[in-house]
Order: C-alpha cells, then structure tokens, then sequence
C-alpha cells in the first residue's frame, strides 16, 4: 500500500449542527491526517463545476442548492491506501445503506444531506485537490 491524498468535504448539513470537530475525529480514528482544511462558502460555479460530472442527473439543481446552503469545510487527508480508506469511514451515498459506525450511518440526514463528499478515486482526487488548494497550503 502506498501514501496516498484524497480530498474530503464536511458539508453544510454538518457545518451547520458544529459537527466539524466530531467528523474530523472518525477520520483521525481511522488513520487519516488532515493535511490541509479551510472553511469556505462554496459559489454556485464552484459548486457546478466541482458536481458538473452529475449534471445530467436529476437531483443536480437541488444538490447545488444545498452545496451553496451554508459554508463547507474543504480537506486534504494522506494516509496509506487514503481514498479508499476514507470512502469506507464515510459509508454509503444513501445513510440507509451505510454500515453502523460511519460517518454518513452516524451523522447524515438524507441522502442528499449525506455530510461528506470523498473523493472516489486517486486521479479524481488530485482534481479535487488542485481544485481547492495551492501547493504551499498542503502540509503533510
Ligand atoms: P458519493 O458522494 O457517495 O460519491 P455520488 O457521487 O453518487 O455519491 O453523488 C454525489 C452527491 O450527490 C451525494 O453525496 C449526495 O449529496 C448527492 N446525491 C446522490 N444521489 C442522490 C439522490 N438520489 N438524490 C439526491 N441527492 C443525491
Ligand atoms: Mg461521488
């Protein structure tokens, strides 16, 4: 296994009940560092452009809407075999179907206000990652 990068987003439903704290802690617990995080309101073309691979689907308005409801915090975690480590903490999409103990099992309140995104692959995540963050605000 190798070093790995993912990028990781707290959304606005747990923003919005302080529950920054409690997520980045179930990452930690798992292994993960938080190498780099900053609190930002997403725009709407942020939120369009980072979501654009689902703009076909039909909850595609609704899931910019709640994207850009409220302040996000955006996150760089390393670890070994990082992006599917952190897709394992962060359970399924849907929080009906998300193992006991994860994020999303713990915290989520539908599954559009589902808590966090993860990125789904380590190609997708040096997107997200460069995306979001200059190299000097990434420190491992
Ligand atoms: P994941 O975040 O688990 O990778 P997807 O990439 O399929 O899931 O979807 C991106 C986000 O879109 C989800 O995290 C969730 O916020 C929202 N979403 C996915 N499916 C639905 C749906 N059927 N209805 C409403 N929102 C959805
Ligand atoms: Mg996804």
């Amino acid at each position: 296994m190798a070093l790995q990068r993912t990028f990781s987003i707290i959304k606005p439903d747990a923003t919005r009940r302080n529950l920054t704290g409690k997520i980045n802690a179930m990452l930690e617990e798992a292994g993960l560092r938080i190498v780099a995080q900053k609190r930002i309101q997403m725009t709407r073309a942020n939120a369009e452009s980072f979501y654009a691979v689902h703009k076909e689907r039909p909850f595609f308005g609704e899931l910019v809407d709640f994207m850009i409801s409220g302040p996000v915090v955006v996150q760089v975690l390393e670890g070994e075999n990082a992006v599917l480590k952190n897709r394992e903490v962060m359970g399924a999409t849907n929080p009906k179907d998300a193992d006991e103990g994860t994020i999303r099992k713990t915290f989520a309140e539908s599954i559009e206000a589902n808590s966090v995104h993860g990125s789904d692959s380590e190609e997708n995540a040096a997107i997200e990652i460069a995306y979001f963050f200059s190299g000097s605000e990434i420190v491992g």
